[in-house]
């Protein structure tokens, strides 16, 4: 079946749900059993089957089969948080005595936890520039465990040589997660360019209404078997209205997609045009240095991208961009609406300087007409220079 097949029909057939066309949100905590008999068959098989409200119900696991069908893994984990994702992965394959490579421009949240809490667990951790791809190979160590890659990546929007950093990753027994969040599951296909564990944060795309939050680790069925259990022992439990958000949003995931990609294109080249931008930071456009990597990996792009401004006054754009009417400046992006962040990516990477000329913003093209956005960041830039001249 093809993508808008999957992302229809998966996760909707279950004797439990008695011809509803959505799942109902079942909530649960304790699920009874007629007989001792029945209970041990649950538990023998407690990662798969409705054994226990915190592991999984009929709603968290028709999300992970629709979430894993989509993402062409095996099996998918949901958890109550992208960050969640990402920290269940990275404490699930990681011992101490481990050493990983992350890339240097990831999430800040994701190098906060390696930071604070890996560390501390006895890995060490080393950040690698984004834009290393076989050259990476130079860094492995004996007991390097597994590489964290971000692409296009946060904030900055470098892109990474997904292909090309995992060949040498496997060549010398290491794993490669990556966080895939900017493209979903539509734009991007994790298994077929070497990722081994790909991570959603699904508060973004997939439940794509500002209105939950939610994560999804997706991969084979042996690391499943890893992480889930680990996960488990954390205690992360999904909250059932949160999987039922996910797996509505999945429904209309690849028309919102590909709505998101229009507007932003038509808005980042309008962009491109404006004399107060230094750079538009998308990799669609044929301008940015990681396009040929987006033209030969990805199958589209998202409405996320960044923005370097001419060397304008933070005062300056502020009064730009607080005056916005269809912007609102918040983080977490993927829903409908669009979002506009002064962004400083330079505080946070330790394997390069990162000097922009201006302020760096970050923008999220919502579902509005595109030529209404585009109004509103005009008159914006109209402030900005009444503040200069
Ligand atoms: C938002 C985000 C996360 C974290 O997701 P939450 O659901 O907010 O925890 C992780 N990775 C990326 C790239 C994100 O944008």
């Amino acid at each position: 079946m093809k993508p808008d097949t999957l992302l229809t029909h998966m996760g909707r057939k279950s004797p439990y749900y008695s011809g509803t066309v959505n799942p109902p949100p079942f909530r649960a905590s304790t699920v009874t059993f007629d007989t001792l008999a029945d209970l041990e068959a649950a538990q023998g098989d407690h990662l798969n089957s409705f054994y226990y409200g915190r592991i999984g119900t009929p709603t968290t696991m028709a999300l992970e089969e629709a979430v894993a069908a989509i993402e062409g893994g095996e099996r998918t984990i949901a958890v109550p948080s992208g960050l969640a994702a990402i920290a269940g992965t990275l404490a699930a394959l990681t011992e101490p005595g481990d050493h990983i490579l992350v890339s240097d421009s990831v999430y800040g949240p994701t190098r906060t936890f390696c930071q604070d809490v890996l560390r501390k667990n006895g890995v060490t951790i080393e950040y690698f520039h984004p834009l290393l791809g076989d050259e990476l190979q130079v860094l492995f160590k004996p007991n390097t465990r597994l590489v964290f890659c971000e692409t296009p990546g946060s904030l900055t929007f470098e892109m990474q040589d997904i292909p090309a950093i995992a060949k040498v990753a496997h060549e010398r027994g290491a794993l490669v997660v990556a966080d895939d969040t900017w493209a979903s599951p539509i734009f991007f296909r994790p298994f077929e360019k070497g990722v081994d564990v790909s991570i959603q944060a699904a508060t973004k795309y997939i439940v794509g209404h500002s209105d939950a939050m939610l994560g999804t680790i997706t991969t084979n069925e042996e690391l499943f078997h890893k992480i889930k259990t680990s996960i488990v022992k954390f205690g992360y439990s999904v909250g059932s209205e949160e999987a039922y958000l996910g797996l509505r949003g999945l429904r209309t995931l690849a028309a919102r997609m590909k709505m998101h990609e229009a507007n932003a294109l038509k808005v980042a080249h309008w962009l491109q045009q404006r004399e107060e931008v230094h750079a538009v930071l998308h990799p669609a456009l044929p301008e940015h240095p990681g396009h040929a990597i987006f033209e030969r990996d990805f199958l589209g792009s998202s409405g996320l991208f960044g923005l370097i401004l001419e060397p304008f006054t933070e005062e300056a754009m502020r009064v730009m961009i607080d005056g916005l009417e269809l912007f609102s400046q918040g983080f977490s992006w993927g829903g409908f609406e669009s979002l506009i962040l002064y962004t400083t990516p330079g505080i946070t990477r330790t394997t390069h300087v990162w000097n922009a000329e201006g302020p760096t913003l970050r923008l999220h093209i919502g579902l509005e007409d595109p030529d209404d956005l585009i109004a509103d960041l005009a008159a914006g830039f109209e402030r900005l220079n009444a503040m200069m001249y």
